[in-house]
Order: C-alpha cells, then structure tokens, then sequence
C-alpha cells in the first residue's frame, strides 16, 4: 500500500515490529526484556528534585555530567561517550554514520532485527552470516571483505554470549574493519568489551539503560569508543536533533548509574531467578540456551512453540515468539519475578 506523498524512502521502508506492550491488570509480561523492578530509589529521588520550573529550559544538549559519569564508572575520558535517546536512536546513527560502505555490512542471521531496518532506512548494502548450530557467532565466518561488522552480545534473541578473547582476536586480524558491538544485555554475565575500547580504534560498544537499569521507559543508551567514532556520531545527532535526552533522562540516568549497591543487588538476583527459570523449564521438556542475559530462549522437544505462545497468551502470560527461520520452534521469556515464573510455569504444565 503506498501513498503519493510518500518519499520514494518511505515506500521502500521495512519498519521494526516492536514487542507488543498489553495492558491487563493480571498480565505476566514477559516479551520484551523490560526489568522485573523498578529503577532505584535514588533515581526517583532524582527524579522528583528535578521536576520543576526549570523545565522550561532546554537540557544540555551534550548530557555532560551523565557523560562525565559514565567517564568516571568506566575510566575513560568522557570524549569516549555519546548518548542518545534509546540505544536504539544510538544504532541508528551509527548505521548511518559508521557503518555505510562500499563492501558490506555483516551481521549474523538470528540477532537483533532492528539491524535489518536501518539499512533499509540508510539504504547500506549488508550480508548476512548463519550462526553456527549451536545458536553460538563464530568470528572465522566474518573473514570475507567487508567495511564492518555488528553483533548483539550477548546476542538477541538466543541470550548466547561470545567470549572476549574471540572478538580482540579478530579485532587484532582486522585493523581496517569497524566492529559494534551491542552489549544491551551485558551486565547479566558478560565481561564488556569497554575493556577493550583504549586498544582498538575499530572498537564500539553500544549500552542501553533500558535493561540492566530498568530505565526503558525514559530512553537513555550510549556507545563508547575512542573520540574519532563518537565525532562521526556527534555531528550526526547535530544534524538531527542537537537534544536527545530530556532533562528527566539525563539526571535518572546519571542517579542510576552511580546506585552500584542497589544494581549489584537486583542484577545478581534477576541472575539466580534466570538460572532456576532455566533448570525448571528443562524439567518441563524444553530445551534451554546458555543465558547470559535476562531472558532465555527456549524449545519443546515436542510441542510447538507458536501453539504455546498462543494459550499462555490466553492466559494473559506474554512472551515472545518470533516469525523467522531457524527460530520458529523457539520463545523467549523474559526473567521475570518469582512469582511470575511460578504462573508462567502452571500453566505451562497444564498445557503440556
Ligand atoms: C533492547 C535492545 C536494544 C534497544 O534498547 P533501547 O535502549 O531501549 O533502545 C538494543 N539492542 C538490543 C540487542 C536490545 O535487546
């Protein structure tokens, strides 16, 4: 269906199907990967001290104490830091401001769909390459010339994480290959490649406050990486829109981030509810993926999985199936709270 007025742009757009977002009173919402507890305390003390006559004011267009935070948690010069609202709006500039080249963009087949969209949008030419079987990346199969390369890691949606000493190998090999790297999900079990970002120039973490920091509702993500990256995404954003994060973002994202008892605490707990999720859907019959993330992705050896999504639907139990090869057979579920699981684990079995 197209329109007249739209650009041709427009007409060629394959738009993201974000997760959907129910609303019932007794829903177990477990399709979207939002954290099972709220923010800190101290991001809504925060955030109340901050609501008031001065929002009539502009924010600061470059989020400088958030920046300047951030510097401090990771020891890196804050010139190593861009922010956007949503790592997805963080992505999207780097796909246009990074990842457009002759050769083609790669990325594996199962990670996170919105890669896929933002080359429609920016119109990048990309490839992309099967996971191996065991849902794991293998870098030896990104060996074909290519100007860069974006992975999800842990990846979404299989929650399957690649160690660090693969990626500093291939980024050691590939001195002329830009590699992103999506860590949305890396502080429930990996080591960040941040580590990495003083050595490599190729080098970019994307990070979002949406998950570990259960602020997905006020949009903050950032990526990291040495000050000739982060100027490429700078005078995108300037180009664009010069003030990405309201006032309200900048301060719960700054709070959150400085609340390290309440994140070790809530982080290591979503970790232990993972892993017991996990041994308690194998007795069920599912096969489970090693997790390092707060979601598991999951398979009946017998029953099919759209049927599944389906009646725990029925129930009001959302998780999440996606339509695309390979996967078909597979859900995610994301940790949730205990008593959570326990619905979600009922009426699995009267299913079955
Ligand atoms: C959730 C998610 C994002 C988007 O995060 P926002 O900061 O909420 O935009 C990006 N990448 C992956 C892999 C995700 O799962």
């Amino acid at each position: 269906m197209t329109n007249q007025f739209w650009s041709p742009i427009v007409q060629r757009l394959k738009p993201y199907q974000a997760g959907e977002q129910p609303d019932f009173a007794d829903m177990v919402k477990l399709n979207t990967n939002e954290h099972p507890y709220g923010p800190s305390p101290k991001v809504l003390e925060a955030l109340h001290a901050a609501i008031g006559d001065q929002l009539r004011l502009y924010p600061d267009p470059d989020s400088s104490r958030l920046r300047a935070a951030l510097s401090n948690y990771f020891s890196l010069p804050s010139d190593h830091f861009f922010i956007g609202n949503g790592s997805d709006e963080v992505l999207a500039h780097v796909f246009n401001g990074l990842l457009n080249h002759p050769q083609p963009l790669l990325f594996p087949d199962i990670t996170y769909s919105f890669y896929k969209t933002y080359t429609s949008l920016y119109g990048i030419d990309y490839k992309t390459i099967p996971l191996n079987s065991a849902f794991q990346i293998n870098l030896s199969d990104y060996q074909q010339s290519s100007g860069a390369i974006i992975f999800a890691n842990p990846n979404a949606p299989t929650g399957v994480y690649l160690p660090l000493d693969h990626l500093s190998g291939y980024l050691d090999d590939h001195p002329d290959v830009l590699v992103v790297v999506d860590e949305a999900y890396i502080d429930f079990g990996g080591q960040s490649a941040i580590a990495l970002v003083h050595k490599y120039p190729n080098l970019l973490v994307v990070h979002t406050f949406s998950k570990s920091r259960a602020l997905a509702g006020l949009r903050v993500g950032y990526a990291v990486g040495q000050p000739h990256l982060i100027r490429a995404l700078e005078r995108i954003k300037n180009s664009f829109n010069s003030y990405p994060l309201d006032r309200l973002a900048q301060v719960a994202a700054e709070a959150a981030l400085l609340d390290q008892t309440w994140f070790s605490n809530v982080t290591a707990k979503i970790i232990a509810d993972r892993d017991a999720l996990a041994r308690s859907m194998s007795q069920l019959g599912f096969d489970v993926l090693p997790s390092a993330a707060n979601f598991i992705f999951v398979r009946h050896q017998h029953a099919n999985a759209a049927r599944i999504a389906e009646s725990l639907r029925q129930q009001h139990v959302f998780v999440r199936h996606f339509n695309q090869e390979r996967v078909l057979e597979w859900l995610r579920i994301t940790v949730g709270q205990p008593a959570q699981h326990q619905r979600l684990l009922q009426v699995l079995q009267t299913f079955l």
